[in-house]
C-alpha cells in the first residue's frame, strides 16, 4: 500500500476529502508522511531554508531575542523554544551566537516542538552539546517566560480553500476521477466564519483558512502575556491572503500537489493578519520584510566580518547567501517577520510596534 492508495481508499469509502485533511495526511501520516520519515532539506533534498543558507540568519535572531531577554530583566529560568526546527540548525546558531550573553544559555530551558520522529533525531544530533526537551504540540510548552522562534513552520500547517459563490462558499476538495486524485468543488454553503471576507472578495475569488494556526499562536501568546517573553515568526505570506497559494515542491522544483502524496513538500502562504488576530492579549510588531529586519540588525557588517576568513568558492557562496537572505528579488521581500510580545513592552530589536 502507498499513501496514494490509502487516500484513494478513504475517498472511495467516505467521499471527497477536505483539502486540509489531505494536506495534513501527506505531511504527517505516521507511516508515509512527507516529514515523518525523511530529512528533506539542503541541496540534495527538496528545498532549502534560511538557516540552511547561512549561519548569519540564526545568529541575528538569537541576538535579537537575547537583547529582548536582557531588557525584560533576564528572567531565569526561561523557555527557549522553536516551532518546527527542521535540522536544528537555527537553534544551534542561536545558542552559539548567544554564548557571549551573560546568563542567557545557562537560564535557557530548550524546548523543540517537532512532530516528525525522524527530524527529532536529526535535531538531537545537531544539538548534541545541549539538553533539549521535545514536545509535539505548542500546548505543552511550560508555563514560564517564553522566547520563541518559528521559521517556515506556519506554512506547513494544513489549509482549507473556499471559492466564493454569491453570498456562499464552495469548498475545494480532493476527489477521485477514473482512479486519479483530482481537485473539485463541493456544494455552495453559507460559512459563518467567512462572513468578514464577504467585504473584500467578489464572486469566484478563492480564499484560504488555516484552522491549526490560531490555537498554536494562542498557546504561545498566552504564555508570553502571563510570564513575559517574545516570539519571532518568519514565513512567506502577507497581511490577509487572497488566491490559491497551495504549493508542492520536490527536488527544488514545483510539482502538482496531487501527483505525489507524501513524496513532495506541501505549503501555503501564511496569513499574517490571522497571526496578529490570534496573538491577543499580546501585541504584535509591524509585519516587516525579512531583508529589512536582517539589515537593521547588521547582517552586512556580520557578512563582511565572516568574509575576511574566506576565499575562492567559499567566499562566492557566502556573498550569494547574504544576497539570497536579504535581496528583495530573492527571500528578502517574499519572507516576512512579525514579533509577538506583551503590551507596553518594546518589540525585539529589528522590529517596530
Ligand atoms: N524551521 C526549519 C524547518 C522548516 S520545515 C527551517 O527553517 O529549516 C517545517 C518543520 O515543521 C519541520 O521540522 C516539520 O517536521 C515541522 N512540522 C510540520 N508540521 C508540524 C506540526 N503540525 N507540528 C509540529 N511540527 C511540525
Amino acid at each position: 500500500m502507498s499513501l496514494r492508495e490509502h487516500i484513494a481508499a478513504r475517498i472511495r469509502a467516505e467521499g471527497p476529502m477536505r483539502l486540509d485533511h489531505y494536506f495534513g495526511t501527506c505531511l504527517l501520516h505516521p507511516q508515509w508522511g512527507y516529514y515523518t520519515g525523511r530529512d528533506p532539506f539542503g541541496t540534495t533534498g527538496d528545498f532549502t531554508t534560511a538557516p540552511e543558507i547561512s549561519q548569519m540568519f540564526g545568529e541575528l535572531i538569537g541576538l535579537s531575542l537575547a537583547q529582548k531577554w536582557l531588557e525584560d530583566g533576564a528572567p531565569a529560568p526561561f523557555t527557549l523554544a522553536e516551532l518546527g526546527p527542521g535540522r536544528g540548525t537555527l537553534m544551534a546558531d542561536i545558542l552559539r551566537a548567544c554564548a557571549g550573553v551573560p546568563g542567557f544559555v545557562q537560564a535557557a530551558d530548550i524546548h523543540l516542538v517537532e512532530a516528525s520522529p525522524t527530524l527529532q533525531k536529526v535535531q538531537a544530533a545537531t544539538l548534541n552539546a545541549s539538553t533539549v526537551t521535545w514536545i509535539t504540540q505548542a500546548a505543552d510548552l511550560p508555563d514560564r517566560p517564553l522566547y520563541l522562534v518559528a521559521n517556515e513552520f506556519f506554512d506547513a500547517l494544513p489549509i482549507r480553500q473556499f471559492v466564493r459563490d454569491g453570498g456562499q462558499w464552495r469548498e475545494r476538495q480532493v476527489g477521485l476521477l477514473e482512479g486519479a486524485l483530482v481537485l473539485g468543488l463541493g456544494p455552495a454553503q453559507p460559512q459563518p466564519m467567512l462572513a468578514p471576507r464577504l467585504d473584500d472578495t467578489k464572486d469566484g475569488d478563492l480564499i484560504e483558512t488555516c484552522g491549526a494556526l490560531a490555537p498554536i499562536m494562542s498557546a504561545v501568546a498566552t504564555r508570553i502575556h502571563t510570564h513575559g517573553g517574545a516570539a519571532l515568526i518568519f514565513d512567506y505570506g502577507d497581511w490577509r491572503t487572497l488566491g490559491d497559494t497551495l504549493q508542492a515542491v520536490k527536488e527544488h522544483q514545483p510539482t502538482d500537489p496531487l501527483s505525489d502524496p507524501g513524496g513532495a513538500d506541501l505549503t501555503a502562504h501564511v496569513d499574517f493578519e490571522a497571526l496578529a488576530t490570534a496573538c491577543a492579549p499580546c501585541t504584535h510588531s509591524r509585519v516587516t520584510p525579512q531583508g529589512v529586519f536582517l539589515e537593521r540588525l547588521g547582517i552586512t557588517a556580520r557578512a563582511q566580518q565572516l568574509a575576511q576568513a574566506l576565499t575562492g568558492q567559499a567566499l562566492n557562496s557566502h556573498i550569494a547567501a547574504h544576497r539570497r537572505l536579504t535581496h528583495p528579488q530573492e527571500m528578502g521581500n517574499l519572507f516576512k517577520v512579525i514579533a509577538v510580545y506583551p503590551p507596553l513592552t518594546a518589540p525585539p530589536p529589528g522590529l517596530e510596534p
